[in-house]
């Protein structure tokens, strides 16, 4: 499996792309959490890269082609990987095709994650992540109490809000994905490689409608 889950922010991509780890076998490669843990570890990259993402805005391209190069060269993505979050950008989208063709692997499909633009600002403002074990609730569609916290893994859960799903920057965050990585659905469809999901509703409905769609693509 070599997919790209594209979608605007609070589209679902992290959480099906869980799902598919486990039914698939193959890691998820996000290069939000890739660019938070720089940040959380504090090196010099991440460092650089905290305002820009405090503040909503793209990590610049090069940075973000490099994390992928060196994530997509480990071994567990040798099986495949589920690309979340990446590409935003159509330079970003060229320098995939030039990376995955250099290795023979190119992708089987880009899926679209569509999602109201309402239901987006109310998945987004309602994200909590647990500091324990780094699931994802969300206060009005997956309240933490029901299911327990961590499914009940984590003793004591610890949730937080992400500093960029604050409303003041979740704004910015939207228009950014419609004015820079929404022309990637046109690039993908021109390729023969974009399949478009209803990504609104109960999450298994979600996903049964995505593997469909990799199905279809052969990416499944
Ligand atoms: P995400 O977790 O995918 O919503 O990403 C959080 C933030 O990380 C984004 O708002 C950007 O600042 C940065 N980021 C993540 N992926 C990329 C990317 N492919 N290109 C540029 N910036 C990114």
């Amino acid at each position: 499996m070599r997919i790209v889950l594209l979608g605007a922010p609070g589209s679902g991509k992290g959480t099906q792309s869980q799902r598919l780890i486990d039914m698939y076998g193959v890691p998820q490669v996000s290069t939000g959490d890739l660019l938070r843990a720089a940040v959380a570890a504090g090196t010099t990259m991440g460092l650089r890269a905290k305002q820009t993402m405090d503040a909503g805005k793209l990590v610049d391209d090069e940075t973000v082609l490099g994390i992928i190069r060196e994530r997509l060269a480990a071994p567990d993505a040798n099986s495949g990987f589920i690309l979340d979050g990446f590409p935003r950008t159509i330079v970003q989208a060229d320098g995939l095709n030039m990376l995955l063709e250099s290795i023979g692997k190119p992708l089987q499909a880009v899926v679209l994650m569509q999602v109201d633009p309402q239901q987006l600002l109310r998945r987004l403002t309602g994200r909590r992540t647990c500091r324990g074990c780094g699931r994802v609730f969300n206060v009005y569609t997956a309240a933490p109490s029901v299911p327990p916290p961590c499914g009940g893994q984590c003793v004591t859960p610890d949730l937080f809000q992400r500093p960029d799903d604050s409303e003041a920057t979740i704004g910015k965050r939207l228009e950014v994905y419609e004015a820079q990585t929404q022309p990637l659905a046109e690039y993908y469809r021109g390729r023969g490689l974009l399949h478009a999901v209803d990504a609104e509703g109960d999450i298994d409905g979600v996903t049964t409608r995505l593997i469909a769609a990799l199905r279809t693509a052969g990416a499944a």
